[in-house]
């Protein structure tokens, strides 16, 4: 649905160059909740504005729902058009203060050229789509900022886009307003088969709804797929901070083992099996079970006696149960984790 190619992204100001955007390639299925994280200054916001050409690339192409933008003429009405199809949300909702909460959703529909009455109809519809029904002659200022994110999306929806970009949609609302609001962009998700490109520093959105996810470091995707996917990828910093489980060995001689369950494997006794089978004392350094894009997740970090080159039939073992067995993490897990933790607590600020 969304598709760029080599796309970059360089600044110019004042003889100083900034590469924003550095050879990305970014792919959105239809109908999924994509969800790009990294730390402040990764470039996300620009890759964003790239999607729908708020921002012109400095190469690369973008395509969105099977039409090239990066084609389109400047000022065009294609691109006006196909533009028009791209719902966008913002972090600080972006309403003109001076019209009622209806004329703020029907701006963009008078700009769309629809004619009064339908105009009417059409932001009352949103605005129930929303749960906002009952606040159409409020003014902003009288509004909580869940409700004037909910009117941000109303008024995203006017032009029936096919594909609602969001930028940092969240990040001013607590943690109960942000909690509803993803509710609100999941069902619409859903209802109306709506692709979804959110931006965020916090893990716990792309927890909450996110289908795939990406992760950015300096203008680039470093890590990218389906949230399920990541969790079963040995070493993926996305999924050690989607579920991040701690604990430390109790010696130099120990095997530590990140084990991840998903679905069937998550009941199995995997773990006294393996103790029986090998005759090996098991410690379980840490544990965690958790719903992960709507599946139940869990993961466990146990220590087995010896060094690594002894574990490897019973690391195998656990392997054939259909588990995700993450040795490659031990040495630098910790520390990658870390690592991951204070990049995106930085993209807070
Ligand atoms: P993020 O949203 O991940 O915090 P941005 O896309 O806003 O990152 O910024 C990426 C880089 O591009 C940063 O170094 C930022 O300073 C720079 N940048 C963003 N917008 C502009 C601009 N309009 N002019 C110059 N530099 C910019
Ligand atoms: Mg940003």
């Amino acid at each position: 649905m969304i598709t760029t190619t080599d796309l970059t992204k360089v600044y110019r100001s004042r003889g100083r160059e900034v590469t924003a955007l550095d050879g990305v390639d970014l792919h959105v299925r239809e109908g999924e909740v994509y969800g790009v994280v990294g730390q402040s200054g990764a470039g996300k916001s620009t890759l964003i504005r790239c999607v729908n050409l708020l921002e012109r690339p400095t190469s690369g192409t973008i395509s969105v729902d099977g039409q090239e933008l990066t084609a389109l003429a400047g000022r065009g009405s294609a691109l006006r058009q196909a533009r028009s199809r791209i719902g966008m949300v913002f972090q600080h909702f972006n309403l003109l203060s001076s019209r009622t909460v209806l004329d703020n959703v029907e701006l963009p529909l008078e700009i769309l050229g629809v004619s009064g009455k339908q105009r009417t109809r059409k932001a009352l519809e949103l605005l129930e789509l929303v749960g906002l029904a009952g606040k159409a002659k409020a003014y902003p200022a009288q509004l909580s900022g869940g409700q004037k994110q909910r009117v941000g999306i109303a008024r995203a929806l006017a032009g029936d886009p096919k594909v609602l970009l969001s930028d940092e949609a969240t990040s001013a609302l607590d943690p109960e307003t942000t909690r509803s609001i993803l509710q609100l962009l999941r069902d619409l998700n859903r209802q109306l088969g709506l692709t979804v490109l959110l931006i965020t520093h916090e893990m716990e959105v792309v927890k909450t709804i996110c289908d795939s996810a990406a992760l950015m470091r300096d203008g680039r995707i470093v890590e990218s797929g389906r949230v399920t996917d990541l969790l079963a990828t040995p070493g993926s910093e996305l999924a050690q901070e989607l579920f991040p489980v701690g604990g430390v060995p109790s010696a130099e001689d120990r095997t530590v083992v990140d084990v991840t369950f998903q679905g069937e494997a998550a009941t199995k006794p995997v773990i006294s099996q393996l103790s029986r089978t090998y005759n090996i004392d098991i410690s379980i350094l840490g544990a965690a079970m958790d719903t992960v894009g709507g599946n139940q997740v869990g993961r466990m970090r146990i220590e087995l006696p010896g060094r690594f080159e002894e574990n490897v039939v019973p690391i195998g073992f656990l392997r054939e149960q259909g588990l995700q067995v993450d040795v490659a993490a031990i040495a630098d897990g910790p520390r990658v984790a870390a690592s991951t933790t204070q990049l995106l607590k930085e993209g807070a600020k």
